[in-house]
């Protein structure tokens, strides 16, 4: 399968290619140049498929001129069985026809764990038969980070550096990244905010003269397409769970860089009947604003009890408006050019495009608590913040009470015990059995100046060879 640039401009790469890409070189994103698409008789039979079997049959098409099917079984056998629930992704009903598809059994409690733990994987799988080794460099401000470092902790042949804002994440999940123990695994605390440790990550990925010279960058946030392959299983999973392919299924998606919201899009384009996506926003909701006005405009950003979510830019959007513009690369780039200049208003017929199946629902923090505290008193059941936004917006909408609607429940309440407090609620989520002692763990974390060059100094030095 080749992967295309939503620029236009960027050469067509294979899989192994764009696993190691990040960013098209004409700014843009890759995205399959075709999708493999199931019919009836397919999506019949992944019934009786488990987890890793139903990925390994979504998964192949994508991959299959770099890897090995019984490669691939290996690779995602050792993922999947990293998940803590038989399931992989059980499913909770709320109510009649209100579905949680329950995203965060894997090792950092959150739903990236499912691409990351496969992204750690194939990046080594490659890299031992190249006979070459990289540097994984990226910023987080809570789940991104201990997603990628627990994903790339056994990789012999990777170097990972996670930037944080130093004293600025939760507790539990700083944690989850320091307490993680390997020689290749470097936690750097920046004397800084979340915004001056992703401005110094884009330095370093502009200009890698100082890394050793056969050593190169890799990205693993939302723009590396390997994560968005990863996450078009669990649709699949749950639209069969509920009758696909004879009934249709709505998600509502609580989502912030519109990477697992757009999962969603390319499972309803390779087969799946998705009746509607509902993205879910809290009250950085740009994404609502440009599903309600048909413009984008920067706005700053607001801390909120959801913080996986707290973002103004959602990166991804580009790769749906690659198709919403019937894939006219050059139109991407003017647009995108526009928007570095301010403001990008949306043609007409992408905005009709768009609204036939995605729908928006912005919900504030008053609600997202206000949620939490109905679910536990109806239901007997714990949301976290960014869960709390996906049902709240699954409830708001207008779908026709046949559609069963799923809501992906993307954290685990412990982590996030602030939002549950303020929903009033005097009970503590306990972490599952295999953190209960995350407490007790040893950390190991260096504290840095907010500075570019003590930070590359930091990472010659500690580079493995
Ligand atoms: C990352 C994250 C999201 C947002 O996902 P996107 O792919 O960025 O839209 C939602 N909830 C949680 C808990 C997350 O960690």
């Amino acid at each position: 399968m080749k992967y295309i640039s939503t620029r236009g401009r960027a050469p067509a790469l294979n899989f192994e290619q764009v696993l190691l890409a990040g960013l098209a070189t004409d700014g843009g994103l890759y995205v399959p140049e075709t999708l493999p698409t199931f019919d009836r008789d397919d999506i019949t039979a992944m019934a009786s498929m488990d987890y890793p079997q139903l990925a390994q049959t979504i998964i192949a098409p994508f991959v299959e001129d770099c890897i090995p099917a019984a490669d691939l079984t290996v690779l995602i056998e050792d993922t999947y069985a990293e998940f803590r629930h038989n399931a992989v992704a059980p499913m909770v009903q709320l109510a009649a026809n209100q579905w949680l598809l329950e995203l965060f059994h894997g090792p950092t409690l959150a739903f990236k764990d499912f691409a990351l733990q496969l992204l750690g994987r194939l990046l080594d799988y490659v890299l031992e038969r190249r006979h070459s080794k990289i540097v994984i460099m990226g910023a987080t401000s809570g789940d991104t980070g201990s997603a990628a470092i627990e994903g790339c902790k056994r990789c012999k042949n990777i170097d990972i550096y996670i930037l944080h804002p130093h004293q600025r994440v939760s507790e539990v999940q700083r944690r989850q990244m320091t307490t993680v123990a390997g020689d290749n695994i470097h936690n750097l605390a920046i004397e800084g905010n979340f915004d001056d440790c992703q401005a110094m990550v884009k330095a370093s990925f502009a200009d890698q003269g100082f890394l050793l010279q056969d050593r190169s960058l890799v990205a693993v946030n939302s723009i590396n397409w390997a994560r968005i392959m990863a996450q078009i299983v669990y649709y699949f999973y749950a639209g069969v769970a509920l009758g696909a392919p004879s009934r249709s299924v709505a998600f509502s998606v609580p989502t912030g860089n519109f990477g697992d919201i757009f999962a969603g899009y390319l499972a309803r384009q390779m087969g799946l009947p998705v009746e509607r996506l509902i993205i879910a926003t809290n009250h950085n909701d740009v994404l609502h604003r440009v599903m309600s006005h048909g413009r984008d405009d920067r706005q700053e950003l607001r801390h909120s009890l959801s913080p996986s979510m707290d973002i103004t830019v959602s990166s991804n959007f580009e790769r749906l408006l690659f198709d919403l513009y019937e894939r006219d690369g050059q139109a991407i780039a003017d647009l995108m050019h526009r928007f570095d200049n301010g403001e990008i208003v949306f043609s007409e017929a992408a905005m009709a495009r768009a609204r036939g199946l995605f729908s928006s629902q912005c919900v504030s923090d008053l609600q997202t608590c206000d949620q939490i505290a109905a679910t536990w008193k109806e239901c007997g059941y714990l949301l976290d913040p960014h869960s709390a936004i996906g049902v709240k917006a699954a409830l708001e909408s207008s779908i026709s009470p046949e559609i069963p609607i799923v809501t992906l429940a993307t954290a685990h309440p412990a982590k996030f015990p602030l939002a549950i407090e303020k929903a009033g609620l005097s009970i503590k989520p306990q972490l599952p059995l295999h953190l209960q002692d995350l407490f007790e763990r040893p950390e190991r974390f260096q504290v840095l100046a907010n500075e570019l060059s003590t930070v590359h100094a930091f990472m010659t030095g500690t580079i493995s060879h």
